[in-house]
């Protein structure tokens, strides 16, 4: 097995800006894992707010054991042998290209082989980001034109300027179902606030109301607010197959992606223990290349919403693969993850 790792320096076509601070470039990694015959690809998407470091995710590509895959028709005895780390990403990426180099092997789309119909995809949500002002909000909004589901950041800081960029969006976007995702940035009295009024202007959902440790913040949403709430849906305070649990009863559905819970294995995993709490699911990504939102697309037929628009946000994705069409998930008809290099 030959292991190589690969610095990936994403550039966002507009700033990114959410409750966390603004940013322009990400520092992702690939790797790729080839038994001489076929190669697999992963990506490890590095997000500072996660903790994640260019050179932590490194190291553990180069210090995977040389013998990972030796037979990787047997994905799930490889899938066990990768060492523990504190980098979900890094596991991420790896755990990507073992399903994408056992796919290919097969000489099926991963999606095929999980029996999985490409026509079921959730929808995906188009995200837009907080602006400084008005003027550059509608700029923003403008951008989502014709996606029918359309995903705010919220969590401004100011609860006014929160509903009122709501409003513009609501207004500009009027045939779209519009969701939105606070990112921890309100605190459970102002949640109570906002959460009902979002509910008035009918929003698909409310993601990340509190802030990620805050589970009293959860629970007193669920004590205190009126029964016809839209759905609250947890991000940041999942991450992990062992981080579902704790949320049963607080919340109405979980955002599953990549790079926090270590990969496709562990996704699933989530995906099975979410339905049997009865949970909504929401396959969702970080800033993006090709490769990982193929990945995670070929979930998307077992989940209730989907967020892959990571790869649209950026102006230099050296691959092609999921095709995210105003909102409308398109699986590639090719073996493995699907995606296809375009430059070197
Ligand atoms: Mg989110």
């Amino acid at each position: 097995m030959h292991i190589r790792s690969e610095k990936l320096s994403l550039q966002l076509e507009n700033p990114f800006k959410i409750s966390y601070g603004a940013t322009t470039t990400r520092q992702n990694a690939l790797v790729h894992l080839s038994d001489g015959e076929l190669t697999g690809v992963g990506e490890a998407a590095v997000v500072p707010y996660y903790g994640e470091t260019p050179e932590r995710v490194t190291t553990y590509f180069e210090n995977l054991p040389s013998a990972l895959a030796e037979n990787v028709l047997l994905l799930e005895d490889a899938l066990t042998q990768l060492p523990p780390t504190e980098s979900s990403a890094a596991r991420a990426a790896v755990d990507m290209a073992l399903h994408d180099l056992w796919a290919k092997k097969l000489g099926q789309p991963l999606y095929r082989l999980w029996g999985l119909n490409p026509e079921r995809c959730a929808t995906s949500s188009y995200t837009v980001a907080l602006a400084d002002d008005e003027a550059a909000y509608r700029k923003l909004v403008a951008n989502a034109q014709g996606f029918p589901v359309v995903k705010l950041k919220l969590g401004s800081g100011s609860l006014d300027t929160d509903l009122k960029f709501t409003q513009i969006a609501m207004t500009l976007l009027s045939d779209a179902q519009i969701c939105v995702d606070a990112n921890g940035g309100w605190s459970a009295p102002d949640a109570l606030k906002i959460i009902p009024q979002l509910a008035e202007m009918r929003v698909l959902f409310v993601e990340q109301p509190v802030a990620k440790h805050d589970f009293a913040g959860w629970r007193m949403l669920r004590q205190q607010l009126p029964k016809n709430m839209p759905p609250l849906i947890a991000d940041e305070s999942v991450q992990g197959v062992e981080s579902v649990i704790p949320l049963a009863g607080l919340v109405d559905g979980i955002n599953i992606k990549l790079a926090k819970c270590g990969g496709l294995q562990p996704a699933r995993q989530m995906i099975a223990l979410a339905r049997a709490l009865g949970m909504q699911v929401m396959i969702g990504c970080m800033v993006e290349s090709s490769v990982a939102i193929s990945a995670a697309a070929t979930l998307t037929p077992l989940a209730d919403y989907a967020d892959l628009d990571g790869n649209l946000l950026i102006t230099n994705d050296p691959y092609r693969g999921a095709r995210n069409v105003h909102g409308k998930m398109m699986l590639p008809i090719l073996p493995g993850l699907g995606v296809e290099r375009l430059v070197e």
